[in-house]
This record gives structure tokens, C-alpha cells and sequence, in this order.
């Protein structure tokens, strides 16, 4: 991709600062012309991988100094980052997306900003943010919580805290992890409607829709390549019966006290939690 217009050497120089670019998440044409416009005029490029955005650069024609900025990066080459700042375009890419979006930077932005550099943000693709516009959830209220833990108990407790949140849920997801954090979130938070977005804009992207155990079925049967985002949709609100509420504490009765028959109901249903309390205690007693 090149611009029309000005060549690099006719165009104004950037003004000093730290220019943070979202890149493709897969489809190249995903950058945008003002991304293009910044990286061909910038001075250098700090970025996690120089194979990586070298190889981004080449198909853009541009060539740019690269310098490696990733978690491993400690405080004195972010000292040294800023310091270049203050008098030259330093432009901030991840491999793929948003950088700072469950990739690096945070710091650095953080650091840059406290030294008075100017910090610019320009838009572009983010796989949480595609996934969720794609998947026919609510999308009201959300809430992007990185990568699931892997431990088994640690993704659960965070199952549970996030749903506290009565937002669509969305998490970042690997494949070979897949089926055993659909298998957690039938446990933790069944009936809920749950979206798997894969290989967003590209060849073979895909966005499937279901419960947790319909899903982990079809990605036991068939399983998942490439990148992943995996949606939890909120407690459905749809109006319940108070017969239906009871036949929810009931089975949850046979196995829990009345606080926890109501909590689990209370998330699987959005129903009121004291309401679902004083309803268990009553059964209970009969
Ligand atoms: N900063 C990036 C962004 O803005 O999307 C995310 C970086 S994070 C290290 C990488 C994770 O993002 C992948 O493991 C996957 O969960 C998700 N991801 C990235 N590209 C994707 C794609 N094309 N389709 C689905 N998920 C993707």
C-alpha cells in the first residue's frame, strides 16, 4: 500500500513524540491511511518483534529504524525511549492490533506521559473489539478482561468476579486452551449464550454461537486453528415464572444451602438474589 501525494522528503516532519499505531490483525488492508501517513514519516519504530513490523513495513515500501520494545524491555531502555522522544516521532506497534491491549506499552505510555512527551494514539484493529461486533451479543455494557487464567481454580474465581459485572464478557483465547475454558464456563455461569470469534479478517474467519457445552462439543470434535476471542454473553434477563424459579432452586437445593441455591440462581437468571434467598429458605422449609 502507498500514498498518493507528497514524497517522504517533500512531506513536513512529524512533530516529537510517542505515536501509538494499531496494525492488522490479520487482513493487511486493515491499516489505515493516517497509520501509513505516520510510519512514513516517523524516525523510528519501537515494536516487539523486528521480524514481525519489518515484515509490515516491507509491504507498506517504507523502511524505518526498528528498535525492540516488548515485557522483556526494563526500565533503562524505556528511559532511554523517552529521552529519544523528546526530539524525534517515535511510532509504537504491537505484532498484531492494539498495542497496550494485553500487549506492551502500558508502562511506557505511562513513563512517556509523565515526562511531558506527546502522546498520540491513532486507531485501528483490535481482535477484542472486531469479536465483539461480530458476535450478536449485547454490546451496552462490556468488559474485556485479557487471557483466562490457566490454572483451573484461578479461571474459575475469575469466571465468577467478571460475571459480577452484568456486562458481555470477553476474554482473549488460545486454541489448545479452548474446550477447557468452555467446560469452566458451563460450570461457573451455565445457560448463558457464549461466542467464539476465530481468525478475525481473515480467510477463515468464523463466529459460532452457543451454549458453553454445544460449543466445547463441536471444538472437542473439530479443533480450533489460528487466534481466538471467546464472548460470554450476560445472565439472560428474559422473564422468568415464578414455577421456573422454583424449579431452578429446587435442583440447586439438592446440593447447596439456601445462600449458595440463591447465588447460582441469581447468576444463572439475573433474578434478584435476596428475593431468590427468602424463596429458598421457604422451600426449604416445606
Ligand atoms: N493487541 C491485540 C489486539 O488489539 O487485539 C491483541 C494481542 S494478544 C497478545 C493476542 C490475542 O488476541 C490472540 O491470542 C487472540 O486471542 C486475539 N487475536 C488477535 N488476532 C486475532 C484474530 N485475527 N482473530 C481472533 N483473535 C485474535
Amino acid at each position: 500500500m502507498t500514498l498518493s501525494g507528497p514524497t517522504d522528503t517533500q512531506r513536513p516532519a512529524l512533530e516529537p513524540g510517542l505515536y501509538i499505531a494499531a496494525t492488522p490483525i490479520g487482513n493487511l488492508g486493515d491499516v489505515t491511511h493516517r497509520i501509513v501517513d505516520v510510519l512514513s514519516r516517523c524516525d523510528a519504530v519501537a515494536c516487539e518483534d523486528t521480524r514481525v513490523t519489518g515484515k509490515l513495513l516491507k509491504h507498506l515500501g517504507l523502511s524505518k529504524p526498528l528498535w525492540r520494545y516488548n515485557d522483556h524491555s526494563g526500565e533503562g531502555d524505556r528511559t532511554r525511549l523517552i529521552q529519544t522522544m523528546h526530539d524525534q516521532a517515535v511510532v509504537l506497534v504491537s505484532d498484531a492490533g492494539t498495542p497496550l491491549i494485553s500487549d506492551p506499552g502500558y508502562r511506557l505510555v505511562q513513563d512517556a506521559r509523565e515526562a511531558n512527551v506527546t502522546v498520540t494514539s491513532l486507531p485501528g484493529a483490535c481482535a477484542a473489539v472486531v469479536g465483539l461486533t461480530l458476535s450478536g451479543l449485547p454490546n451496552d455494557r462490556f468488559l474485556f478482561a485479557g487471557f483466562l487464567p490457566s490454572k483451573e481454580k484461578a479461571r474459575h474465581e475469575a469466571l465468577h468476579k467478571d460475571a459480577d459485572a452484568d456486562a458481555t464478557l470477553i476474554y482473549y483465547e488460545t486454541g489448545p486452551r479452548l474446550v477447557k475454558s468452555l467446560n469452566a464456563i458451563e460450570a461457573a455461569l451455565p445457560g448463558r449464550d457464549v461466542s467464539v470469534a476465530r481468525e478475525l479478517t481473515k480467510l477463515h474467519e468464523e463466529c459460532r454461537t452457543g451454549t458453553a457445552a454445544e460449543l466445547a462439543d463441536h471444538y472437542t470434535q473439530f479443533p480450533p486453528k489460528g487466534e481466538i476471542v471467546l464472548m460470554i454473553g450476560p445472565a439472560q434477563t428474559v422473564t422468568m415464572t415464578e414455577a421456573d424459579a422454583d424449579d431452578l432452586l429446587i435442583e440447586e437445593l439438592r446440593d447447596h444451602k439456601a445462600s449458595q441455591a440463591a447465588a447460582k440462581v441469581a447468576k444463572r437468571t439475573g433474578l434478584d438474589r435476596k428475593v431468590l434467598y427468602a424463596r429458598a429458605m421457604e422451600l426449604r422449609g416445606k
